[in-house]
Formats: C-alpha cells, structure tokens, sequence
C-alpha cells in the first residue's frame, strides 16, 4: 500500500489517577477508532496516604496498548498506520528509580497523598515571614503537600534507599509522564530522561519565565539537578518506542492531563475556559503569553508549547482535589453505591440534599483554600436523611467547589464566563450537570467527545514537527456540542444556598492538629 491510502492514526496514552486508557485517533477526522481501558490501584498504606505501583503503572500502559493494537487490527487497519504516540499524565505524582537497575526506588506518590504536612510547615518556616505564597512569582504555586518537589524532599529525608542512591548519582525523578518515556524508550538501554513544559510546571522547581529548572528552587527544596529530567516543549520527537507492537513509533507529545483536556477542548484563545471532572476537578482558563499571578488562591501554570520554537501559552488554574473520588468513596467506603454511576439514580429520587452538606476535605482543601488541615464533613443531617440525599450532597460538592474556581477568576482575571465547556469521565452524569448549572448560573456545555483529554495527547503527537500528520488550526470537529444545561432555580436559592456551602466549608477547616 502507498502513503495515499494508509491513514494516519495516532495513539494517546491516558495516564490518569483512578485508570489508564490507551485511544487510538484518527488524525482526519479526530475520531477514536479503538481504545482500551483498566483501573489502577490505589496503596492506602496510612491515613492520608496514597501510592500507585511504578511498576504497575507501566505494565498498564503496555497492556491497554496491545489491547487496543489489537482491536485496530481487527478492525482492519496495520499497526504501521499508527505514526505516533503522545502521552497525557496525572500530574505531581512523584516517581524515583535508580539509573542502574531501572527499579522504582520507592512507590509513586499520588497528588493527593498528604504524608508532606510536616515536610510543608518546615519549608514555609524557612521562608521570610512564614509564608506559603513566597515561592509563586518564581513557580506560580503555593508551598502545599500537593506538588512534586514537596515529595521529593520528604522521599530524600524519609527513605534512606532513596536518599543513598541520591548519593551514589543512582537516583532519578520524574512525573508519570517522564517514568513512561523513559521506560518505553528503552529504560537502561538508551532510555530518554525528559518531560514536558506542562509537566515540569507542577514541580515548583521550574522557573515559569524561563522555562528551565531554576537554581533558587533547586536550593530552597534541596535538590540536586542531576535527579532531574530535560524539559523539553510539549510537541516534539522526545524518542522511539522500544517496547510493545509500537516498536519504533516516535513518542512526540506529552502534556499534563489538565493542560492536555485544555488542548482537546481547542482552548487556544485567550479567556477561553474548561472544567475536567474525574478524580479531581481541574479548571484551566488560557492567559495567552500572559503570566497571572493570583490573588485569589488559583495556581499559575504551563498551558502548552506546541514545538521547541513556540512561545509557551499559560492558564491559570482552579485545582480540586475530591471530585469523583468523593464517588468512589460513597462506592468503595460506604459501600451505598455498587458503581460510580449508580450515585445518578440515587441522587435523583431525592430532589434535594434537604439542608444536608458534604465538604469532601479528604486531602485538606485545595483551591481556593489551601488548608491542609481541613477534613472531610457531613453536616446538617437530621432523622430524615438517608443516603439518597448524602448522594446528591456529594455530588453538589464539586458543583459548588467549581463555583469557587469561577469566583475566584473572576476576581483574578475580570473574565465573567458565560459558559463553560465541561469533559472528563463524570460528566456523563447528566444530574451533575444540570445541578452544576443550577449553582452557576450559567449554561454548561457538554462536548459529544468528552474524551478531551486524550485528543489533546494525540493533537500535541499528530502536530510535531516531522510527525506533521494533524494540522493545529484545523478546528476538531468531531467534539461537536451534544447537550447545554441551563439554570432553573432562582438567585436566591442559588446565594443561600452557596452561603449555607460556605459555612460548611468553614467547619471542616483546623480539623487535622
Ligand atoms: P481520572 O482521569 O482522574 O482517572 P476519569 O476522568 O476517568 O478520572 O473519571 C473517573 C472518576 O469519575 C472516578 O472518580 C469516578 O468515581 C467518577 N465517575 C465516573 N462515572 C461517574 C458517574 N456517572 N457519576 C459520578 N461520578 C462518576
């Protein structure tokens, strides 16, 4: 067969937190011709903590690649029409290995993990003044258990097979996405150390200006260079497959997956907005060439740089933690709910909480708070609540922790949306939907493709420069708006409602002494 009638699949490696995806794309059309999909598993090893597998992690990534390789050729096509591969990740979640044997040194640190608390109140007293905001104008983010520098220093200080290798110059540190190429570029044998702009900007060690590891954060955590990967852009040939049925296949695009659903959503304009509801819930709004710094407790953060000779595009950034893990929770703790669908039809045959409050505080709170002592509450419960209602509280709890991010913004940016663009694996909970346009007061908009951020891998891959098989400007069709959700209950019912939110927010706070 000739170029002319091999189409131009690309792949996407979907990293993310509760499971791995791989999707393969048709780069003409920006469909998915075939994906696979498993969960991966949490280590709950101590309270507050939250590991992942490295090990696993990868072994997932290559089965949903064989699996879906598989598919594609049953559907007909060659692996051959696959032209390149583009990773997305859950961010901040901290892996060390050793340069030698290739062997994780210690498990993943998941995002949410919160065993940094004390690592966290000893570095903000190092600053002047005792503040967590000192390091922002360099990083863009507050000095909090939830970014990957912080879990880097407590791994140095806590494990000593850890801090040894750092010694002997075994130790490397990356990100999901950095474990993955280097695994899948040959680990030991001529494995790749790199990451993307996106990626590295969650580590609170690179400078946001200049684009690379900046010397006074490497000595305020310290930590050595030599453990750290190359940055490169997020749209470029980082290496070739060494491994799996995509043997030889260039690797070309790596964003975080927050960034990546930025990208899939086609946010490439200044102002233009989107919310992910999975694990947690990430709102990014593109600032152009713009670095914002925020009043308002958001984060500022690498959007995207599609090519190494692209200026880099920055967002600022609402951060929730407790999303659907609050699902997985009612499912998986409470056991009231055999799967996260199911808390649609439980939450539906109440038509309110009646007065009850959730605030899912399981990992402090993120943005706009950033209380690291803040715990989990259910309030307001009398004789008549079942957990029907505890089911729809948990579901207005991202709603209203989405209605803080867009407040927030607002005070940040003067930008009042006038809808937002929503994707990720919960939003196919249609009551969800409808309560979060309820409690903005703003029409929310659902894509028909809400595998957002997927595509946004597969765009950054497919656009690389000697890739070239997927055209930036080209608009992505294929997301075609499905389903708009508008508001239905008054101004008032929405004010005293987020009031009374308000006030449960404020009783889970200094709840961990
Ligand atoms: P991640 O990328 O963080 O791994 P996903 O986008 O795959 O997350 O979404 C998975 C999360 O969404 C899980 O926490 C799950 O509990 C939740 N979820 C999935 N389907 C539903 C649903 N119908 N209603 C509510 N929550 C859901």
């Amino acid at each position: 067969a000739t170029d002319v009638d091999s189409p131009n699949l690309i792949g996407a490696v979907d990293q993310g937190t509760s499971s791995t995806r791989f999707l393969i794309f048709n780069a003409s059309t920006a469909e998915v011709v075939t994906y696979h999909q498993t969960e991966v598993r949490h280590i709950l090893p101590k309270e507050g903590w939250v590991e992942e597998d490295p090990v696993e992690i990868l072994e997932s990534v290559k089965v949903c690649i064989e699996k879906a390789t598989e598919n594609l050729v049953g559907l007909g096509f060659k692996t051959t029409d696959i032209k390149a591969l583009g990773i997305t990740n859950q961010r901040e979640t901290t892996i060390v290995w050793d340069r030698t044997t290739g062997k994780p040194l210690y498990n993943a640190i998941v995002w949410l993990d919160m065993r940094t608390a004390s690592t966290v109140q000893s570095l903000i007293r190092k600053t002047p003044g005792e503040d967590k905001d000192y390091l922002r104008g360099l990083c863009g983010l507050p000095i909090t258990t939830y970014f990957s520098a912080v879990k880097l220093r407590w791994l140095l200080d806590n494990s000593e097979v850890v801090r040894k290798a750092a010694e002997d110059g075994r130790c490397m540190f990356g990100t999901v996405d950095s474990w993955l190429v280097w695994n899948l570029t040959g680990a030991t044998d001529g494995g790749q150390h790199v990451t993307d702009v996106t990626n590295a900007s969650r580590t609170m060690l690179m400078n946001l200006s200049t684009l690379s590891w900046d010397d006074q954060l490497c000595s305020f955590f310290g930590i050595q260079k030599n453990v750290l990967p190359l940055i490169k852009s997020s749209s470029e040939i980082y290496g070739k497959m060494a491994l799996t049925s995509l043997k030889g296949v260039k690797i070309s695009g790596i964003l975080g997956d927050q960034q990546a659903a930025l990208v899939g959503q086609s946010c490439f304009k200044v102002g233009q907005a989107k919310n992910t509801y999975g694990t947690g819930c990430f709102l990014l709004y593109n600032t152009g060439f713009n670095l914002v710094e925020s009043k308002s407790g958001l984060l500022t953060t690498v959007a995207y740089q599609l090519g190494r000779n692209k200026p880099a595009v920055y967002a600022l950034e609402g951060a929730i933690a407790i999303a659907g893990a609050g699902v997985q929770w009612l499912r998986d703790n409470l056991g009231i709910i055999s799967s996260s669908a199911e808390v649609e039809t439980l939450a539906s045959e109440v038509d309110s909480t009646h007065g009850c409050y959730f605030v899912p505080a399981f990992s402090g709170l993120f943005c706009p708070y950033w209380q690291n002592d803040a715990r989990g509450i259910i309030c307001g419960l009398t004789q008549f609540t079942n957990k029907k209602h505890i089911a729809r509280a948990a579901l207005e709890a991202v709603c209203f922790q989405t209605k803080e991010l867009l407040d927030a913004m607002y005070k940040d940016s003067g930008l009042e949306l006038t809808s937002l663009r929503v994707d990720g694996g919960m939003t196919s909970n249609s009551l969800l939907m409808q309560i979060q346009a309820d409690i903005l007061g703003i029409s929310v908009v659902r894509p028909a493709m809400t595998e957002s951020t997927a595509l946004g891998a597969a765009i950054a891959a497919g656009s690389a420069e000697g890739v070239g098989v997927w055209r930036l400007e080209q608009e992505v069709s294929s997301i075609g708006t499905s389903d708009v959700f508008e508001p239905t209950i008054s101004l008032q019912e929405r004010i005293d409602r987020l009031a009374r939110w308000k006030e449960a927010v404020q009783r889970s706070m200094h709840w961990e002494t």
